[in-house]
């Protein structure tokens, strides 16, 4: 088993971990209350009182954040306080050190400050996870993401930077092609980007013909922001196309100092990594109840992070559905794993059925050989809700005939039939003739938009 960064900490569980959290639930509640008046507001509406918290059950009476209530907060200090970060932060303004920015699907950013103390303990969960994945100080790693105000853009370098990691900042804003030609010249042992910017690398890098990247050295990979890197033929063709090089899959929960989750070779879930640092609660979809995280479960994941200084979000819903095993794993390393199975965000409503895009992309992935597993579904209005046939957009692999176009539409739309019981209208293109759109952060947009 590889060694661990902090092994008091990533193998705490049971008693001692519920004590822990129960202590620093306590301290959070109480400072929030103190100090935000949004929260204080926010708990008086709710009738919980922070000095009487003394268990789980009494959390869960707190009420949730969204994204939305976010929005709000932040945009209410902006005209009143004068700043993006919200009624909710917790510390004063000028012990904010870092500020990061997650791109909003209405065009409105929202902020997230960091205290020289919270980026202390980001830095401390990405050590672990570089530690985890065999990553060690002075190791060449070529960051390839979006550096810029992005969640997972500056907190990445900073945290490599901290780790000891000789680091090849070069961001995925000079394009793939240039990307490439720097990872040939540099020769890192690791990269680090989203799955989508990565298989964009190989493939520009193959149009040029003067180097293919699976030739370069490249040990290994670590991909966040995307459900790819937890996929099988995704994670195949990384690796094929890096010469061999292992996978591993990132995640954060919002506002929890993010990474706290990674996979590991066994690619069965991503382990979670900083049960010190974070709370996190699973509610069963149907019945709203709170499941206890043991052997198997599913369900929408709510984040605490538990020591954050400067803008502490209470319980935030991000929408993940989730499923959690607590079954030891092959590779031998602690931590419950997580699997996400969709964004409730990105879900569809066909026939009074729930659908995730994800769910389709599957079905496209594993035809492997005639589809690259691209998919852009058109959506004719903001509703969730689609009349069937979904139209949708695939890309083939290379440039078929008409003739067997024909056919991967008829087997691929069938497939989706069988599987999802519902009918689609596939358009497919030959291979980088389909139009993708990314977003700020670089992340592969699922939907096309067909109204204003
Ligand atoms: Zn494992």
């Amino acid at each position: 088993m590889a060694s661990l960064w902090n092994e008091e900490a990533e193998c705490l569980s049971g008693d001692a971990l519920d004590a822990l959290h129960l202590a620093k639930l306590k301290k959070m509640l109480v400072r929030v209350n103190e100090m935000s008046p949004h929260y204080r507001e926010k708990f008086e509406r709710a009738g919980v009182n922070p000095y009487e918290f003394s268990s789980f059950e009494h959390y869960r009476r707190y009420p949730t954040f969204d994204k939305y209530e976010e929005r709000e907060s932040q945009a209410r200090s902006k005209a009143e306080l004068g700043h993006p970060l919200g009624r909710h932060i917790t510390c004063d303004i000028g012990d904010v050190n870092r500020m990061s920015a997650s791109s909003g699907t209405s065009g409105t950013p929202s902020f997230q400050g960091h205290t020289k103390n919270d980026r202390r303990i980001q830095n401390e969960n990405f050590a672990r996870m570089f530690k985890r994945i065999g990553v060690e100080p002075g190791d060449r790693v070529l960051f390839a993401g979006v550096m810029s105000m992005w969640v997972a853009g500056l907190p990445s370098v900073d945290g490599l930077l901290d780790y000891g990691a000789n680091v090849i900042p070069v961001g995925a804003l000079v394009g793939s092609m240039k990307v490439a030609e720097m990872a040939a010249l540099t020769r890192p042992q690791v990269v680090m980007s989203t799955p989508s910017f990565l298989r964009h690398m190989v493939k520009s890098a193959r149009q040029e013909e003067t180097f293919d990247l699976a030739d370069i050295g490249v040990e290994k990979l670590i991909v966040y922001g995307e459900p790819g890197g937890s996929v099988p033929e995704i994670i195949d063709e990384l690796s094929q196309g890096y010469g061999g090089a292992a996978v591993y899959d990132a995640m954060g929960g919002t506002s929890c100092m993010n990474p706290i989750f990674v996979s590991c070779e066994a690619h069965d879930g991503m382990h979670f990594i900083a049960p010190d640092h974070a709370y996190v609660e699973i509610r069963d979809l149907q019945s709203g109840e709170y499941l206890p995280i043991e052997g198997e479960l599913e369900g929408e994941a709510i984040y605490t992070g538990l020591d954050r200084e400067c803008g502490p979000l209470i319980r935030f819903c991000d929408g993940d559905k989730v499923r959690i095993t607590t079954d030891a794993c092959s590779c031998g390393r602690p931590g419950w794993r997580m699997k996400v199975i969709g964004r409730t965000d990105d879900m569809l409503l066909v026939k009074g059925v729930n659908v995730f895009p994800s769910a389709i992309q599957d079905i496209a992935v594993h035809q492997q050989n005639a589809l690259t597993g691209n998919i852009r579904i058109l959506k004719f209005a903001e509703s969730p809700t689609i009349e069937p046939p979904l139209q949708l957009w695939a890309e083939c692999v290379g440039a078929p005939s008409d003739a067997d176009k024909a056919t991967i539409k008829a087997k691929f739309e069938e497939e989706i039939q069988r599987a999802l019981r519902f009918k689609v209208e596939a358009t497919l293109f030959s291979e980088g003739k389909m139009e993708m759109e990314f977003g700020a952060t670089n992340k592969a947009k699922t939907f096309k938009k067909m109204y204003e």
